[in-house]
């Protein structure tokens, strides 16, 4: 089960039990079979219901993106997750859409209905619940700097607008993506502050209390540039990186050398991926096991 498959693998097969999946490309890293099995496993155990449920891992280029949604559909899939770079494609290939993951304008959790699939955004839930539980800070109210204007700093902004945040700064390197996540967010502000900048030049009047998010790709890679230079903001509340591999990054060791309490993005995967399988399943899941199984899936 835990290897990668692709489309031509299933062939016209209908999987026995309840199939899930995972699409992304490449999907060979991923770990989320690993989370998700781990969590049916334990679930199995007190309702045999789930123990024919099973969840693959397939390679999809983007390309053959849509007829793979309707090939797993017409198999009879009962959920799908999906990452990079499939969220935003699928946006438009789903039947219907979750209000919550509408302004999002991109997908991570497919659910199976007779019409069609149902799109949902779990990554903002995710992140909201790994920030309270390890930073022990609701995203509502707080002012948070958000470090990025990709994907990820898509679902981050709108989880922090519609959480009610009390001030949104976006940094990110390039000024045109920049500007697009402005104004992707702006008719959510509802009179919320919302500003943007270059991280390079931060303005000098940023509030001293900011809880950082980083939600750039900057850190993955030993060489990578820390994305924000911490000494712009007095007191940073803490610092969230949605990286988790490296589980520590340039910018999670500044914030710890600065005794600045911090946290790396492997929470938001587990919640995010408690979310998809409780959207699939309809009750709640166990999520340290899935926490455990993941940690282990990356050697730690
Ligand atoms: P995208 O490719 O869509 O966006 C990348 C972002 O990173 C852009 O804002 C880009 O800036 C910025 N960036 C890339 N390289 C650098 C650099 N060297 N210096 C400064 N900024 C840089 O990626 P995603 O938004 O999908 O993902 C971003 C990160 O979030 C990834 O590391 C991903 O693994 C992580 N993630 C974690 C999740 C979790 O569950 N923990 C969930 C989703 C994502 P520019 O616009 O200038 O190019």
């Amino acid at each position: 089960m835990d290897s990668v498959l692709t489309l031509q693998d299933l062939g016209d097969q209908r999987p026995a039990g309840t199939a899930l999946a995972v699409l992304g490309h490449p999907i060979k890293h991923s770990i989320s079979p690993a989370m998700h099995t781990a969590a049916l496993t334990q679930m199995a155990r007190s309702e045999p219901r789930f123990a024919d449920w099973t969840y693959r891992r397939f390679d999809v280029p983007p390309e053959e993106l849509p007829a793979a949604l309707i090939t797993l559909h017409a198999l009879g899939f009962r959920g799908l997750n999906l990452t990079v770079p499939h969220k935003i494609i699928a946006f438009d290939c789903v039947h219907s859409v979750d209000p919550a993951a509408r302004p999002i304008g991109a997908v991570n959790t497919l659910l199976w209905t007779p019409e069609g699939w149902h799109g949902y955004n779990t990554d903002g839930y995710g992140l909201a619940t790994a920030v309270a539980e390890e930073l022990g800070r609701p995203l509502a109210g707080a002012r948070i700097l958000l470090l990025g204007a990709g994907g990820a700093a898509r679902g981050a902004a709108v989880e922090c607008l519609q959480q009610r945040c009390a001030g949104l700064w976006i940094a990110n390197r390039s000024a045109d993506n920049l500007r697009q996540l402005l104004a992707l967010v702006a008719p959510l502000a509802d009179g919320i502050p919302v500003h943007g900048f270059n991280p390079q030049h931060p303005p000098t009047d940023l509030p001293d209390d900011l809880l950082i998010i980083n939600a750039t790709s900057a850190g993955l890679r030993p060489e990578d540039p820390l994305p924000f230079d911490l000494a712009g903001v007095r007191h940073p509340a803490g610092v969230y990186d949605m990286i988790y591999n490296p589980p520590q990054t340039r910018l999670l060791a500044a914030a710890a050398a600065h005794g600045v309490p911090n946290a790396n993005g492997l929470s938001m995967l587990v919640h995010q991926g408690a979310r998809a399988l409780t959207i699939w399943s309809g009750v709640s899941v166990p999520v340290d096991a899935m926490r455990t199984a993941a940690r282990r899936a990356l050697g730690l």
